[in-house]
């Protein structure tokens, strides 16, 4: 099993074909008491060269989410279903979740955020245990036990989602507004007051 010291998996090999192809494992990233926890699906390319998650384009797609919510990156922790990247950027595998389900609980109860967000179908789908549609259920939060602990899980639809589909990015703002509004963190949304 691999070290876990302060939340990071410095060893692991679980997963022989991840472990293979990975240059190293990511680690979630933020303040190990954030009341805002991302969970994306996986490192991609970017994210298996720097070590840290969403640093690519969708990144960016999320920081910039954040920043209009009246949050910076710092203030929350972003992490993954599974902490190395996949091959030519495949789905995880159902075992790769499940190996890597221990270390993502594990960050899940030490940090205890007042909401995770789960960004696209993969996390949402592992952390509710159900087949999700994201888009239409972007926003929706839900009463949801993760190893025991009650949580409240908001669905997200993928950042990636709103380089694709231009129509995506509003519903993408207002699920990140809507986070932040719940923990109490960043700028009050102004929709309200039209
Ligand atoms: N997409 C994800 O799901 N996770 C990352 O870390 C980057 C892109």
């Amino acid at each position: 099993m691999g070290e876990m010291e302060d939340l990071t998996v410095t060893e692991c090999t679980r997963c022989p074909d991840l472990a293979e192809c990975r240059s190293r494992i990511v680690n979630g990233v933020g303040p190990a008491d954030a009341d805002l926890l991302f969970v994306g699906e996986g490192p991609g390319a970017n994210e298996d060269d720097q070590g840290e998650p969403f640093v690519g384009r969708s990144g960016t797609v999320l920081d910039d989410a954040l920043r209009a919510a009246g949050l910076a990156r710092a203030d929350v922790r972003i992490t993954n279903c599974v902490r190395c990247r996949p091959p030519e950027n495949r789905d995880p595998r159902v075992e790769e979740l499940a190996n890597c389900r221990e270390y993502l609980e594990r960050e899940i109860d030490a940090v205890d955020p007042t909401v995770i967000v789960t960004l696209g179908k993969v996390p949402s789908e592992h952390l509710l245990e159900r087949d999700v549609g994201v888009t239409g259920e972007a926003g929706d939060t839900f009463d949801c036990p993760v190893a025991g602990e009650p949580r409240t899980v908001m669905v997200s639809v993928h950042p990636a989602a709103t380089l694709y589909d231009r129509s995506q990015e509003a519903t993408f703002e207002e699920t990140i507004q809507r986070a932040a509004d719940l923990t109490g963190a960043g700028g009050q949304s102004t929709l309200g007051s039209f």
